[in-house]
């Protein structure tokens, strides 16, 4: 029942944003739908084969400059895209401009890249943003990611993480960097932590966040911690 009247708000919601701000494509502005046929025939996906299987950079199959050697809490990685247009900007507005109905065919690309990880996790965890962006926003868009994921491949969205406020990481060197970024996302409290999961995040740029969320969750009793991304920023290290 109860889901019945979410599902009616929903779409009542959505009907009237339509209505009021009709949709454009993420890539191109086009009016009438959220993702014209040209841009998402232009979407730079990645190509599972060529893949680094353990941090999912693009052409990593065969030995992968990304990862390297790095120790990693995560046990695989995968990403949807390469963060290039359109699916850069589509990011972007989603997150910077606030347009939630972008959420769909973003984590709809999440869900073809996980593949048969929605069947092997117990649940998906979202990244926590900051109580500071959040604000700043006025919508938690990893979240939103996270449920709209959890509903499109029917696996169970769990609220593990927390995000506490991060130092400037300006002037520090990169192990004071990743120690930062370890510190700034803990598991909530006396959570129950469910043995496998995925973590997801909109892009993956360093990997240090991830591997910061992958931490805290193996910390709280997670057995095997994967995660995914819609859009990979190439070039980073982890
Ligand atoms: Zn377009
Ligand atoms: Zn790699």
């Amino acid at each position: 029942m109860r889901g019945t009247f979410t599902t009616t708000c929903r779409r009542a919601v959505g009907i009237a944003a339509d209505l009021l701000w009709p949709p454009r494509c993420g890539g191109c502005d086009l009016p009438g739908t959220m993702l014209c046929d040209r841009c998402r025939a232009e979407l730079p996906l990645i190509e599972r084969a060529d893949a680094c299987p353990r941090c999912g950079a693009p052409d990593g199959a065969h030995g992968c400059a990304e990862c390297g050697r790095s120790e990693l809490a995560f046990a695989q990685g995968r990403c949807a895209g390469v963060f290039e247009w359109p699916l850069d900007r589509m990011v972007r507005l989603h997150k910077d401009a606030g347009e939630l109905r972008l959420t769909d065919p973003l984590a709809r690309l999440a869900v073809a890249a996980a593949g048969e990880w929605t069947d092997w996790a117990d649940a998906v965890v979202a990244v926590p943003s900051s109580p500071g962006a959040i604000a700043r926003r006025g919508f938690d868009h990893g979240a939103h990611l996270a449920a709209v994921f959890a509903r499109m491949a029917d696996i169970t969205a769990v609220e593990a993480l927390r995000a506490r406020p991060r130092r400037d990481q300006r002037g520090l060197g990169r192990e004071r960097r990743a120690a930062n970024a370890r510190s700034s996302i803990v598991a909530v409290p006396g959570v129950t932590v469910p043995e496998r999961l995925v973590v997801i995040d909109d892009v993956f740029t360093t990997g240090s966040t991830l591997d910061a969320a992958a931490r805290a969750l193996t910390g709280a009793g997670a057995r095997e911690v994967r995660v995914l991304a819609v859009a990979r920023a190439c070039g980073g290290r982890l």
